[in-house]
């Protein structure tokens, strides 16, 4: 499977925003990027630069004169005299009925809803390439591949038709869910985000093809707190295409599996051909903005259902701010076991890690000759760590994974024969292995 990102979507460097009045440091920082880049190539991904697909399946999502705000308006507004150097808005309709404004300082108002979403002379290159990174991933679904992530930074799902806000500007998800409706008839976007998907409920509140599912803290003490709520179910043609879950603040691993489960339900009814998730990772217990309590663990129970959903997925980047943990609860795509044939894997010289065939484990031969296997258990749960093997003799077994065998060849090279179960796709997300994998077998000094 590939990542889809590009150094164009860090060139975006928001200063600060407002957080119950005061001036807090933007979190949402080219360092997230970083990261989330790093993890998902250490699991595997590939990289891949995307095309630029012009505005193609933006305009479909945004109104032209708010492309035209976002593309001019650091430059327009640079020279207000005395104005701030990055576009931050001061004055909001409380509708947005009334008249359009030409003044540089009220279309502000008119397309922000918050000061999180500031411009500077570089956002609108980065969000441009954001939102090909997205359409780039769902062209690649649309051309047979079973999934891709789109590493979107900045993200979108708070961008709505015209207005920015909760650091997004263009509304990725709904960009690849447009693209994808080239070829799907049905499209499911499922949000997992701790915040409600409000911008991408929005552009398809009155939509019968795209049906819009988001899973997030209850909307009555957690931003973005006008929308979200139970009663949205959309409208018009769009009546029953819409539905949110909201939860309290602080729900924990196993009452957000249940909700998952009447959201896999619904994108089932619906008879979704394609889905894309918006893939936010701050429901996590240890991400600053508390808004849910996931676990780690908890991140590879969600994928693993998610996966189970079978379908044709676009997975794109939202919210998930710096903590330690953000890059192990990055994605990993990979095929979910099933019965198939024996399939071998090398790691020439032994020393980089290898995934086992059906990617359900690492392989390390370690300095010391031992090898370590880190895996994940199926029934739900990480297993609590590594298992180590000596390879005493050139071929031997696991001790944890008795279908897997090993051979260390003459060069040094770690060879792993393993079951290749690749009957059903699986989405899952990366728990702490990488960290274990590397208390276990320390690089030699
Ligand atoms: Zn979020």
């Amino acid at each position: 499977m590939k990542v889809i990102f590009t150094e164009q979507q860090k060139k975006h460097y928001p200063h600060s925003f407002f957080s119950s009045g005061a001036p807090l440091p933007n979190p949402e920082v080219p360092e997230r990027a970083d990261r989330l880049l790093a993890a998902a190539v250490a699991s595997g991904l590939m990289p891949e630069v995307p095309e630029d697909f012009g505005l193609e399946y933006i305009s479909k999502v945004h109104t032209d004169r708010y492309l035209i705000y976002l593309k001019n308006i650091h430059r327009r507004w640079s020279r207000i005299e005395g104005g701030s150097s990055e576009v931050v808005p001061g004055i909001h309709p409380d509708r947005r009925d009334g008249g359009y404004p030409a003044s540089a300082v009220g279309q502000a108002g008119w397309h922000h809803c918050d000061t999180a979403s500031p411009v500077s002379a570089d956002t609108w290159d980065s969000v441009l390439w954001s939102a090909h990174t997205a359409a780039h991933a769902a062209n690649k679904v649309l051309f047979g591949e079973r999934a891709c992530y789109a590493l979107s930074r900045p993200p979108g799902h708070h961008a709505t038709r015209e207005v920015a806000s909760g650091f997004c500007y263009l509304n990725n998800a709904a960009i690849a869910a447009e693209v994808l409706r080239r070829k799907y008839d049905r499209v499911a976007i499922l949000d997992v985000d701790v915040h409600h998907g409000n911008g991408t409920q929005e552009v398809f509140y009155e939509r019968d093809d795209v049906l819009t599912v988001s899973i997030h803290a209850d909307p009555v003490r957690f931003y973005p707190f006008f929308w979200g709520y139970a009663e949205e179910k959309g409208s018009g043609d769009g009546a029953g295409f819409n539905l949110n879950l909201p939860l309290p603040r602080g729900t924990a691993d196993d009452d957000y599996l249940r909700t998952l489960d009447t959201a896999i339900d619904a994108i089932a009814r619906f008879s979704s051909t394609a889905m894309v998730v918006a893939l936010g990772l701050d429901a996590y217990e240890g991400d600053p903005l508390r808004g849910l309590a996931i676990t780690t663990p908890g991140f590879a129970r969600i994928g693993r259902r998610i996966g189970e959903i079978g379908l044709p997925t676009v997975l794109v980047q939202e919210g998930g701010y710096l903590s330690d943990e953000l890059g192990d609860n990055a994605v990993y795509v990979g095929p979910y076991p099933g019965p198939g044939p024996k399939v071998r894997v090398s790691s020439p010289g032994g020393r980089e890690p290898v995934w086992a065939p059906d990617g359900s484990a690492l392989h390390y031969l370690a300095p010391d000759g031992t090898v370590v296997s880190v895996t994940i258990d199926y029934d739900g749960e990480l297993r609590a760590g590594a298992s180590r093997a000596r390879t005493a003799a050139p071929t031997f077994v696991s001790p944890s994974l008795e279908e897997t065998s090993y051979d260390v060849m003459p060069d040094g090279s770690l060879v792993v024969v393993r079951d290749d179960r690749t009957t059903q796709p699986e989405i899952r997300f990366v728990a702490n292995w990488l960290e274990e994998l590397k208390r276990l077998a320390p690089p030699e000094d």
